[in-house]
């Protein structure tokens, strides 16, 4: 049984080798990559969007998106929804895609130009499309045109921009 840490680098290899990633099968108590949490079990997203069930408020926002990116042409999806526990005792959901990437929540309207907290202002989001986005105020459309270019300068013109920004916010 391969352990948890080497499947996450034996991805990278399926990546280079075009491979698709095989299905990690997790046993009870097994760590999940997230700190101090283990598992317990699991539901495909597809069944949590055929039932009834409510999780919680984040859930519901992932189910909103369907457990997808939004950005367009992306196409990352979270395909898992792992119950965890963590050591103190508490217990959390955790959505996946098939090589046990994590979904994220992003603020529509980035905080540092005023967005809520409130449930409305928060969309679906992989970790590469939010780390690119950051706090830009920039549509979906422009984030799907800067991510496809993935040069080098875009990036760096975009840290440019953020640090402007946190200095304007530090004064
Ligand atoms: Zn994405």
């Amino acid at each position: 049984m391969i352990e948890y840490t080497s499947y996450l680098k034996s991805i990278n290899w399926c990546y280079m080798l075009k491979e698709e990633p095989k299905f990690y099968v997790f046993k009870e108590n097994d760590p999940i990559g997230v700190s101090g949490f283990r598992y317990i079990s699991e539901i495909s997203t597809n069944e949590v969007l055929n039932s009834d069930v409510t999780y919680n408020k984040k859930i519901s926002i992932f189910s909103k998106d369907k457990f997808k990116c939004v950005v367009p042409g992306c196409g990352f999806v979270a395909t898992r929804l792992i119950k965890a526990r963590h050591k103190n005792g508490q217990i959390r959901y955790f959505p996946f895609s098939n090589n046990l990437k994590l979904i994220t929540l992003d603020h529509i309207i980035p905080k540092f130009y005023g967005g809520t907290n409130e449930q409305e202002n928060f969309q679906s989001m992989c970790k590469r499309c939010n780390n690119i986005k950051g706090n830009l105020p920039i549509s979906l459309e422009e984030l799907s045109f800067l991510i496809k270019l993935e040069k080098k300068e875009v990036i760096e013109k975009v840290k440019e921009f953020q640090k402007y920004q946190d200095r304007l916010k530090n004064g």
